[in-house]
């Protein structure tokens, strides 16, 4: 999308604008796809600030997210947003070969590089025993040779006979960030698909980004700021309370006032979504299929250890969970001593969440001291439960209208690149 600066001047206002209700990054990227095509997007965003479940948010002074996010090299589509919008992700963040490392000294190193290079390092990786690394071949090879049965992760593990290491450093803790779903629950189709893409993708795929700065500042800010130079418009605080059918497209109700547009987008979180398009004939069934959705949560403690806490490297795992993962945001450009800690899935909905972090990373490091100062974040609908026999949602019969988010891609876990994908999807479709 090289070239789009000069787009703006196409974009007058008098041309036909597509509403764009929700300012995620789904939202976001359908407006930028749209500007690519001509078309002025108006975006509407309820909170006061865009980003949506990827958001900055301000916490006793610090710069932070709403909760941690890591992204990986096969987000093509939303590094690739991310460039056009102006934000460099080589400066913005620390690209590393996939490395599990585990606070109790286990560590899983694959190598940058072709799937060949990554089967060398993993064959010869210290740790593992060779029955180990043939089982991990043996669920490689099957994955490759055809998608599994609408089965669980769990059963998927049994059948190719992984080995107690394998499934305790490698599938659980892959599929728990991959998917926000526990082994028992997880749909093997869609793991299997993630492991396709990553493992077995193309060099550097699997290469794990960690951010150097906040979540607003890799893709919301600079992508609202692009738009409104393109002559489109984000409107934050500016909740659509409904959306009717109208004589020219569709009448959006923005705080009591009625604005028409000939096309709409719903880029909302999916639970947001049935109300919104309720009355609008012929969704009945998505509405339904959406509402039936299950959803999982995420914890993430920020503990400030006093500016000379570090640990051993920026990214480390937990292989007994509660954190699952730990972060040195000091090592990644943010206030030293900083770490977040991020709790997945079931575990995130346990009472004694913070306190249980505290001390299991106070166990690991036993020369971190009681934090000087805690906050702690969940998101109750962090994601959507990403279980077998999900029923693909698909898009409304009136091609004016248009569903994005991370919920609408059925072989892939609501993720940023998931988002991003479903909103250059949507854009395209109402281009015809
Ligand atoms: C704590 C946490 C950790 C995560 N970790 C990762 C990770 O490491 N890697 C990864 O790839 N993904 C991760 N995810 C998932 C990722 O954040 C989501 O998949 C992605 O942000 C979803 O984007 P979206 O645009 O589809 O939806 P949303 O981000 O939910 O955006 C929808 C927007 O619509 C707005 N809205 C709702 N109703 C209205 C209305 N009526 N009018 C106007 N606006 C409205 C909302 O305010 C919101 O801004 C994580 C999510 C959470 C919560």
């Amino acid at each position: 999308m090289a070239g789009l600066e000069n787009v703006a001047a196409q974009l007058n206002a008098d041309r036909p604008a597509v509403a764009i209700v929700g300012a995620g990054w789904a939202g976001l990227a359908c407006a930028v796809e749209c500007v690519a095509r001509g078309v002025r997007p108006v975006v509407f965003e309820a909170a006061p600030q865009v980003g949506g479940r990827a958001r900055a948010v301000e916490l006793d002074g610090l710069a932070l997210d709403n909760g941690q996010h890591i992204l990986i090299g096969g987000y093509v589509d939303t590094l690739a947003m991310m460039r056009t919008v102006g934000a460099n992700p080589d400066v913005l963040f620390d690209r590393l070969p996939l490395s599990l490392r585990f606070t109790d000294g286990f560590e899983l190193r694959a190598r940058s590089g072709s799937p060949w290079a990554q089967a060398v390092a993993f064959m010869t990786c210290p740790g593992l025993t060779w029955g180990d690394r043939l089982a991990a071949m043996r669920l490689m090879a099957a994955i490759r040779r055809a998608p599994p049965a609408d089965e669980t992760v769990t059963q998927m593990l049994a059948r190719t006979r992984q080995t107690a290491t394998n499934v305790r450093y490698l599938w659980a803790p892959l599929c728990i960030a991959a998917l926000n779903t526990g082994l028992d629950d997880a749909s093997a189709r869609v793991f299997a698909q993630v492991l396709r893409d990553t493992l077995l993708g193309r060099a550097g795929a699997s290469d794990v980004l960690l951010p150097r700065t906040d979540l607003g500042q890799l893709f919301p800010a600079p992508a609202a700021a692009w738009l409104t130079r393109q002559g489109g418009q984000v409107r934050v605080g500016e909740r659509v309370r409904a959306i009717t059918p109208h004589a020219e497209g569709f009448a959006l109700d923005v705080a009591g006032a009625t604005q028409v547009f000939a096309q709409v987008v719903v880029a909302t979180s999916p639970h947001h979504v049935p109300a919104l398009i309720g009355a609008l004939p012929g969704t009945e069934r998505i509405a339904a299929e959406i509402t039936s959705l299950a959803y999982e949560q995420v914890t993430t403690v920020f503990a400030d250890f006093g500016e000379g806490a570090r640990l051993p490297q920026a990214m480390m795992g937990f292989a007994d969970g509660v954190p699952h993962w730990i972060f040195d945001r000091g090592a990644l450009g943010g206030p030293p001593g900083l770490m977040a800690c991020v709790v997945s899935a079931a575990d995130a909905a346990r009472d004694d969440t913070e306190r249980a972090v505290i001390d299991a990373v106070r166990r690991a490091f036993a020369s971190l001291p009681e934090p000087r100062r805690v906050r702690t974040l969940t998101d109750r609908r962090a994601t959507f439960r990403c279980t077998p026999g999900r029923t693909a949602i698909v898009q409304p019969a009136d091609p004016r209208l248009a569903l994005a988010g991370d919920y609408l891609l059925p072989l892939y876990p609501a993720t940023l690149e998931s988002a991003v994908r479903s909103g250059i999807a949507a854009a395209r479709r109402l281009a015809g």
